[in-house]
């Protein structure tokens, strides 16, 4: 569960996240559109701790986060991230790359480590990629290697920045089709991202932030076929 309230943020005079407002339940899926600089990746980023806030409250399973309090490396374990360009090590095969964090952050035992990351690669479709350098996937393979390795760290929420759109459109639903099925599994998960298709289908709603608001908020359908906001219309007019 994620809470947030109140939350900005500013990167110098910008003012980037205007007291954002979002609390996501146990296993809910939400989908965050808006335009490009409207603050949706510094909105994971501060769910997650890569960006701190300024002010207000960022809480994880119902504990707020404070960077004096938590080590916030141990919080970043608990809330997994999935990016557009997906940060493989190179010179690690694709097994390596999925084992890595369990070794080296969680202090895992490797046979353990290995054993999890080929589950792992088998749910994500992979296993006989598994001694291939990144190097020799697709992108949309490089994408579910990057879903596995977050997955390794055994999350209780994963956050994806535009998963999806660094790639050749006939790789798109492969990925999709994995962030579904990680959704019906009941993971928590808040998604970047244009594809309305996946927010219809697997997202309980779906946001539309707006200049650092929350603009808009809605049952995907309703929020993309019927939206109350002119804002949102509007940005829906233009992606559309
Ligand atoms: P996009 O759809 O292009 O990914 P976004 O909605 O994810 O956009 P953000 O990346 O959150 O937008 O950026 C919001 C604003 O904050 C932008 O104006 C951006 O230039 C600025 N910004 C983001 N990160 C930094 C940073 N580290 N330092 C300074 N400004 C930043
Ligand atoms: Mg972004």
């Amino acid at each position: 569960m994620i809470n947030v309230e109140k939350l900005n943020k500013t990167f110098g005079d910008l003012h980037v996240l205007k007291d954002i407002d979002m609390t996501v339940k146990q296993s809910e899926v939400v989908c965050l559109i808006g335009a490009s600089g409207s603050g949706k990746s510094t909105l994971l980023r501060c769910i997650n701790f890569l960006e701190l806030k300024d002010s207000g409250l960022v809480m994880i399973g119902g504990e707020k986060i404070e960077k004096e309090t938590h080590d916030l490396n141990e919080v970043r374990v608990k809330v997994g991230m999935v990016f557009q360009h997906f940060n493989l090590f190179p010179h690690k095969t694709v097994l390596e790359n999925v084992m890595e964090a369990p070794i080296y952050v969680k202090k895992c035992p490797k046979e353990e480590a290995k054993m999890e990351a080929r589950a792992l690669l088998k749910k994500v479709g992979l296993s006989d990629k598994e001694d291939v350098y990144p190097s020799k996937l697709s992108g949309g393979q490089k994408q579910r290697v990057a879903i596995a390795r977050a997955l390794a760290m055994k999350p209780e929420i994963m956050l994806f920045d535009e998963p999806t759109s660094a790639l050749d459109p006939e790789l798109v639903g492969e990925v999709l089709a994995t962030m579904k099925e990680l959704a019906e599994e009941g993971m928590t998960m808040v998604v970047v991202t244009h594809e309305m298709g996946f927010a219809r289908e697997v997202a309980d709603w779906a946001v539309y932030m707006h200049e650092g608001r929350i603009v808009e908020v809605g049952h995907p359908e309703q929020l993309f076929s019927n939206p109350k906001e002119e804002r949102t219309k509007n940005f829906l007019d233009s992606v559309l």
